[in-house]
């Protein structure tokens, strides 16, 4: 594709975006498609020969849109938020433009510094602890996902907890992990992956009001895990969780986890970001004296395409001991000198996408006040629709909801959640819009996450009157 022809299909591309977003609301929210109904309408092997992109153009609309849910919808109410936004776009589309390969401080160096920028951006954004900055001790890193910022958690413990001895001979004694049922499935896997193991992952008991993590039972367990020679490594606490919103007691946790030498990872993939207006900065309570690492997503809820999530250490030391590594091929002057950032060190991959440059257009178009704004609006709209299930009799509201996830449930003859589901299923069947479900004290509750830059007050007004009506 030559420069002239990029240009024209590129126009084309960015058109077609903007009329996507332009009538975005015309689609149903979740696909309707049945298994296997997109595959059966592409062809089962590849071109011999080169095709005109207008091809592509077409399938797009012919055989894909029709099986894409759609996340940008402002009645998408589902899981959490995964935000696009025009300057994120606009940011990845320069970074594939660049097509850079970020690996390692000399395979581009504005790569590596810009990322530095605006991590070091973020702490100060979301008032996290001086020493989570790139000039201190600590340090942020963009990763792909909460779920890979949580490995790399677990292998900066290991390290730090067996003096290095786990990177070199392997585990060789019990290392256990403390999570709460709540905390997110991807410490789990992480237990597994960094060979900790599913049986060592600890369960600890949750307030029933608060569903935040009782450190009295984390102390316990960690006492008990001692007792039997194992090695307590690691405690994930949980600002935000992924089912209703729950926040662990950080600080009270973190005084547990310092006075047994336990390291603290905090995951606030969804809520942390909550945190550029100052008065949810509360929710960061015990981060910056307790905290060994701390994550929040970009992707989700601050306007910033899938992939961006934000991983600061309050001391990157072990996390580089643990995963740095130096083959001929990649010696350089640069790294030899030790004056500039590899963030291969910083996790799992080796390559890395110029992922920061998205963020910084984000940054840069918004300002902190415009993120402000998108926060305060989406958690203003899920205050206002708990306040219309509050005040209807056939619904019960759960309590907090302080982002932008409001979970409640209608009140049904004899808790028949098999029917909590169902009337669920049809509402997102209708297309019109999208919420998903948890389960609380084993009852099934329904999940209302607003979070959209493209959602309005009628929107959720309309969604709600849905809601409503779907009780009959
Ligand atoms: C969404 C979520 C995750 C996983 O995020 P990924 O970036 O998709 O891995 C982890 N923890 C919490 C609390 C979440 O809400």
């Amino acid at each position: 594709m030559s420069p002239e022809e990029f240009r024209a299909f590129g126009r084309q591309v960015v058109d077609w975006v903007a009329d996507y977003y332009a009538g975005v609301e015309s689609h149903p929210v979740r696909s309707q498609v049945r298994p296997g109904e997109v595959r059966a309408q592409l062809p089962a092997h590849p071109p011999e020969q080169g095709e005109p992109f207008e091809e592509v153009l077409r399938d797009l609309d012919a055989v894909l849109v029709p099986g894409v849910t759609h996340w940008q919808h402002p009645n998408f109410f589902a899981y959490f938020p995964a935000n696009a936004s025009g300057p994120a776009i606009l940011g990845d589309l320069l970074s594939s433009g660049l097509g850079v390969q970020g690996m390692v401080w000399a395979t581009s160096p504005a790569c590596t510094e810009l990322e530095t920028v605006v991590v070091d951006w973020m702490a100060e954004l979301l008032g996290l602890p001086e020493h989570f900055r790139t000039d201190a001790v600590g340090g942020g890193v963009i990763q792909d996902s909460a779920s890979s910022a949580a490995l790399v958690a677990c292998l900066a413990a290991l390290q730090r907890v067996s003096g290095g001895a786990v990177a070199s001979k392997g585990i060789t004694r019990r290392h256990t992990l403390y999570v709460s049922e709540h905390t997110h499935s991807s410490l789990a896997r992480a237990a597994r992956m960094v060979g900790i193991g599913a049986d060592n992952v600890r369960i600890v008991d949750v307030d029933p009001d608060t569903l935040g993590m009782d450190p009295a039972h984390l102390d316990a367990l960690i006492a008990e895990d001692l007792a039997a020679g194992a090695v307590p490594t690691l405690v994930c606490a949980t600002i935000g969780t992924t089912s209703t919103t729950a926040i662990d007691p950080v600080r009270a946790v973190g005084e547990v986890c310092r006075a047994r030498g336990v390291w603290l990872h905090v995951d606030a993939a969804y809520a942390g970001v909550a945190a550029v207006c100052p008065e949810l900065r509360w929710i960061n309570d015990g981060v910056a004296e307790f905290a060994d690492s701390y994550c929040t997503n970009a992707h989700k809820w601050l306007l910033t395409n899938f992939d961006c999530s934000l991983l600061w250490m309050a001391d990157r030391a072990p996390m580089i001991d643990a995963l740095s590594i130096l083959p001929e091929y990649l010696r350089n002057p640069a790294t030899a000198s030790g004056e500039v950032i590899d963030y291969r060190d910083w996790q799992v991959p080796l390559g890395r996408r110029f992922r920061a440059l998205k963020l910084w257009s984000v940054l840069r178009w918004y300002g902190a006040e415009g993120l402000r704004e998108h926060i305060r609006t989406t958690v203003g709209l899920a205050q206002e629709f708990a306040g219309w299930v509050r005040e209807d009799p056939r619904f019960e509201l759960l309590e907090p909801h302080p982002f932008g996830l409001v979970c409640f449930r209608p009140l049904l003859p004899e808790q028949d959640d098999e029917r909590v589901y169902q009337l669920m299923e049809s509402l997102n069947e209708s297309g019109e819009l999208y919420l998903t479900h948890t389960k609380v004290d084993g009852r099934t509750v329904l999940r209302f996450a607003v979070g959209s830059p493209q959602t309005e007050r009628r929107h959720v007004q309309a969604a709600w009157k849905r809601i409503q009506e779907s009780m009959g």
